[in-house]
């Protein structure tokens, strides 16, 4: 089997090494040329633990190919997915600028009976539009050729992302022709085989489905900072409220932790689409919208708490942040709470001092020369006078207090994630705070 990825991306380059894997022909594609010209040299343009390997073996083998050119590609394959960005537009809703560039393309080339599988997230319909633009085309070429448009949403999360999708919980088909469904079937055959089960359904059901789950887990981290403010202010540990709860099994202990709010490229703008599909519709989703409304404010959370412990008074002040990306094992800073606090420390008047182990070029385009760069989190508290925790790194789970007491101004730790123990920390001799504790 043959097929084609559009959108290079977190999602298209690991789905395309995860396919060649399992033995078929997979070429990436994408508008992209500096990031294709990397890949040809075995660059991957992003951190992700295991893609560059699996995608150095794959190319090797003849499996994995890297063009800019779809209509090259188009003639030679059955399944054409198409993984490109949906960014919010400025009303929240999902940009499909993207999303329908790639079906005209595909319309304009397409020469044989393909499957179109949409692996972006978007609203639903969305398929049903990408139909139409391709049959708009295809007319307008006075050709026409027979194509089915699948909706298979992509759960894999950055940082074990090849594992989420080698090994998925379950493979979402939005699927209405049976032709279509054989060929989805085919493709992930070597998956469903281990157990890893295929649900099928229809079309606009398989766009909604990826929208829940996200809504839902970003619904679970919001409820949760929640009551997290709340025990703050009854004198309650959120930290003995979660594991109280987590027992339960209704409600079991996923996605419980209270923090300075989530982030990623995913949560806050697929909680924004869906709120916006809703209004679309005259229909007011609620939750969801109180969901993003905490999440906003929760991003302020730790500024907050250091500019009440210095009564507003932070110009000049040095500040070293900890953890830049929006959660550990992924470069990527899209909507991460770092960018909101350090933005913010900069228009107190502090001077910034940032480390993270993998996300410091990503920051430097953020950033440029307004905040100062550190080696490691020992250079970033020096002389500080408040270390604020933004990403529960694993190494930044023990730091050598003792050198950290020494680097600093004045022994301050914001901790954003509820990382530290309070006790060990005032032992020795640090100002605590975290989240709901
Ligand atoms: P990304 O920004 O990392 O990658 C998108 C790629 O598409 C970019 O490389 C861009 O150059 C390319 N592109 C844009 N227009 C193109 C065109 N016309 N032709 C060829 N390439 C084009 O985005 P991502 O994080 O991989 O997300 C892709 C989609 O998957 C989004 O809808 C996202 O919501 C969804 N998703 C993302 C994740 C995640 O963890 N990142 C998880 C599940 C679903």
């Amino acid at each position: 089997m043959k097929i084609a990825i559009v959108g290079t991306g977190y999602v298209g380059l690991v789905t395309g090494a995860c396919f060649a894997e399992t033995g078929i022909d997979v070429t990436c594609i994408d508008i992209d040329a500096e990031k294709i010209e990397q890949l040809r040299r075995g660059i991957i343009p992003i951190y992700e633990p295991g893609l560059d390997d699996l995608v150095a073996s794959n190319m090797k083998a003849g499996r994995l190919q890297f063009t800019t050119s779809l209509p090259e590609v188009i003639g030679n394959v059955e399944i054409i997915f198409s993984a490109v960005g949906t960014p919010p537009d400025e009303t929240g809703c999902a940009d499909l600028k993207h999303v329908f560039e790639v079906a005209r393309q595909i319309g304009r080339t397409l020469n044989g009976y393909k499957v179109i599988v949409t692996k972006s997230t978007v609203p639903v319909g969305t398929s049903r539009r990408v139909a139409g633009i391709i049959a708009e085309e295809l007319s307008r070429r006075g050709e026409s050729h027979p194509f089915d448009v699948v909706s298979n949403p992509e759960f894999l999360k950055e940082g074990d992302a090849i594992a989420d999708f080698s090994k998925p919980d379950r493979i979402v088909v939005g699927v209405e022709s049976e032709r279509a469904k054989a060929l989805m079937e085919s493709l992930y055959k070597p998956f469903s085989d281990n157990g890893h089960a295929m649900i099928c359904m229809d079309v606009a059901s398989a766009e909604m489905t990826k929208y829940a789950a996200n809504a839902m887990l970003a619904t679970r981290i919001s409820f949760m900072n929640d009551i997290a403010n709340l025990c703050e202010i009854v004198g309650a540990n959120v930290n003995m409220v979660r594991k109280g709860i987590s027992f339960d099994e209704r409600i079991g202990d996923k996605f419980l932790n209270p923090g300075c709010g989530y982030g990623g490229s995913c949560f806050p703008k697929d909680v924004k689409a869906l709120a916006s599909t809703g209004r679309e519709q005259g229909y007011e989703m609620r939750v969801i919208q109180a969901v993003d409304r905490v999440n906003e404010e929760q991003k302020r959370i730790v500024f907050e708490k250091l500019s009440r412990h210095y009564n507003a008074d932070l110009q000049e002040k040095r500040i070293a942040v900890w953890g830049l990306s929006y959660k550990p094992q992924t470069d990527d800073m899209r909507d991460a709470p770092a960018l909101v606090v350090v933005e913010a420390l900069l228009d107190a008047g502090c001077r910034v001092c940032v480390y993270d182990p993998v996300a410091m070029e990503v920051a430097r385009r953020h950033f440029g020369d307004r905040v100062e760069y550190a080696k490691d989190i020992y250079a970033a508290a020096e002389g500080a006078e408040a270390i604020l925790l933004l990403t529960e790194w694993k190494e930044f789970r023990i730091p050598d207090w003792e050198r950290v007491r020494r680097a600093v101004k004045s022994p301050l730790v914001i901790d954003g994630r509820n990382i530290y123990d309070r006790a060990e920390l005032q032992n020795l001799g640090f100002s605590y705070m975290g989240i709901g504790v």
